[in-house]
């Protein structure tokens, strides 16, 4: 067999075919096909190309004809496309085929493109996204690279898009008006936008497509949402978009192009009318510094660059300090003070709050350990427990082995926690806690009142003292409709819990929290988070 029969075999054998395409003015349309796409179109070289042509086209499934054309008139205009569709096979039934190719622009006479047409019905059930029929995360990213690897040459950009506060809209209009929703982009997107290649749909409301880099003015790109907004099932949506410019840096995978188009479209978040942003430098340098940042945690921590701080928690009954908080603060050698909402979080992705969470316990076990052994007042002390610490289903055994290595009683120590942490898994969660409490340790429920809280989930948990949020407290004003305040202090007394007032600054703050009688009071009102020295002063100055 010559070369290209063992070729022409092996495309065979894989289910694709090879196909060319003439378009000539005032001719009906021809397609010529090599015998893999005999066998997928299910007839014999015999067919005139005209009639090949109108038996491809008839059978392709009407709600992608537009698709189809689409794609076509993209690659007649010298851009390489691609498109899927379901097929009607004249033995098989309905295939799929995922067709592409791009025009020969040497062609004397009218318009030639040519291509390839491949049978993907297996794959299919991998590949899509059985909500959109957009690709899934994990098959544009394998498909997005191969065309990059394929034409080095050409640029590209990727879009990132999502909706903002999708969560609400579907609280809002339920979860089946937000399928809906995602669907009329998916398909409305996918037919109007220019130059799209491939796109996906990563998660939630998480769209990625793979364009050529024909830049577009802010003025095209709002005409063009609001063609594709037109008839939204949902009315007066914000989308917002990134993009990274394959020109940037050719050098990094498809992968790591989209976390960068992320990072763009993160850095628009919550800005008011801002409506697409694109990956450039300054975006690049704030990457590299929370790299450095995730870096450097490990070296760090063994630097003895973390510090802990407490915060005293005032007892309104006894009048006395009858707790603190321990809150991380990380003095960096060039950086300087880092405040823990900027590191928190990244460590949080990058699961290293584990590590920096266990060294916190430890340390506060160790001052604890001091002040018994120096005889000095010992009071409770809260740490922080992240939503990640609960990944780990050794978390109980952890703090209970490094409490008892110490010495301390289990009531000396506060976990705190926020609500969101039950929201991975809750009931392996809810146990955890439960076997904490059963241990005997101290559950603190924080920041209650910010945002998600539900009465519901708060029957469910086990926990023993409600941390009132900073922000009721602070917005809590006289005379205001609803007093949250005076319900969630109502509430604990109700579910016979204790009460910690966060943030309170000023004296009326605190003058109110009394006539509420709440339990402990937490803020610069008292005292701002201090180092471990400083606090134990200030408890014995209290005498
Ligand atoms: P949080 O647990 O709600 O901690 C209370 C935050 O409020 C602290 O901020 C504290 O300094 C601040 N604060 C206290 N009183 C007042 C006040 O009167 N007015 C105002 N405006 N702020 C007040 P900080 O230390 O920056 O900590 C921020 C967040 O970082 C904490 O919120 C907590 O979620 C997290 N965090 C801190 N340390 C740790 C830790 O060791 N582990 C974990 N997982 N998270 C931590
Ligand atoms: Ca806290
Ligand atoms: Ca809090």
């Amino acid at each position: 067999m010559d070369s290209q029969k063992i070729g022409r075999e092996i495309l065979a054998h894989a289910g694709i075919g090879i196909w060319k395409m003439e378009l000539i003015d005032g001719c009906a349309p021809r397609m010529y096909a090599d015998s893999g796409m005999l066998r997928l179109l299910g007839i014999s070289e015999e067919m005139k190309p005209e009639a090949v042509y109108q038996w491809w086209y008839e059978r392709i499934s009407p709600d992608h004809y537009e698709s189809v054309s689409e794609s076509v008139s993209k690659m007649a205009q010298g851009l390489v496309a691609e498109v899927s569709y379901p097929w009607q096979h004249p033995e098989w039934g309905t295939i799929f085929i995922r067709c592409g190719g791009t025009c020969d622009e040497n062609y004397p006479a009218g318009i030639c493109i040519g291509g390839w047409h491949q049978d993907v019905t297996d794959l299919m059930q991998f590949e899509k996204d059985s909500l959109t029929g957009m690709y899934t995360k994990k098959y544009f990213l394998s498909r997005a690279q191969e065309i990059l690897d394929q034409n080095p040459d050409q640029d590209y950009k990727i879009l990132v898009s999502d909706i903002e506060n999708f969560k609400i809209i579907n609280e809002k209009y339920g979860a089946e008006k937000g399928n809906e929703l995602l669907q009329y982009l998916a398909q409305r997107g996918g037919k109007i936008i220019p130059w799209g290649i491939i796109s996906g749909r990563f998660y939630a409301d998480k769209f990625v497509m793979l364009q050529h880099a024909i830049p577009m003015s802010r003025k095209e790109g709002l005409e063009l949402e609001a063609r594709i907004l037109e008839d939204s099932p949902i009315p007066n949506i914000v989308w917002k978009h990134g993009v990274y410019y394959t020109r940037f840096d050719r050098s990094i995978s498809v992968s790591a192009m989209v976390d960068r188009a992320n990072l763009a479209l993160d850095s628009i978040k919550k800005v008011y009318g801002a409506k697409c942003a694109i990956y450039d430098e300054r975006i690049h340098k704030s990457l590299l510094v929370s790299q450095q940042i995730i870096e450097n945690a490990e070296q760090a921590l063994r630097e003895e660059q973390f510090q802990v701080y407490l915060q005293p928690k005032h007892d309104l009954r006894r009048n006395m300090t009858g707790g603190a908080e321990a809150l991380v603060r990380w003095i960096h050698p060039t950086l300087g003070f880092i405040s823990p909402g900027d590191f928190i979080p990244m460590f949080e992705q990058n699961g290293f709050i584990r590590e920096l969470d266990h060294y916190v316990l430890e340390h506060v076990c160790q001052v604890m350990k001091g002040w018994q052994e120096k005889q000095m007042q010992v009071v409770p002390i809260s740490v922080n427990l992240s939503r990640r610490d609960f990944d780990y289903p050794d978390l109980v055994e952890y703090i209970t082995e490094t409490v008892d290595s110490y010495g301390i009683e289990h009531s000396l120590i506060h976990l705190e926690l926020t609500e969101t942490a039950f929201s991975d898994n809750p009931e392996r969660i809810s146990q955890m806690i439960k076997e904490l409490h059963t241990r005997g340790f101290v559950i603190e429920l924080d920041d209650f009142g910010t945002g998600y809280s539900s009465l519901i989930t708060l029957s469910n948990l086990t926990f023993d003292v409600l941390k009132l949020d900073m922000s009721i407290i602070q917005d809590d004003k006289p005379g205001k409709e609803h007093d949250v305040l005076k319900f969630c202090t109502y509430l604990v007394k109700m579910m016979k819990l204790q009460s910690v007032a966060e943030g309170v600054e000023t004296r009326e703050q605190l003058e109110r929290l009394r006539e509420l009688e709440c339990d402990y009071i937490q803020g610069y009102y008292f005292a701002k988070p201090m180092e471990i020295v400083k606090f134990e002063e200030y408890l014995a100055n209290e005498k």
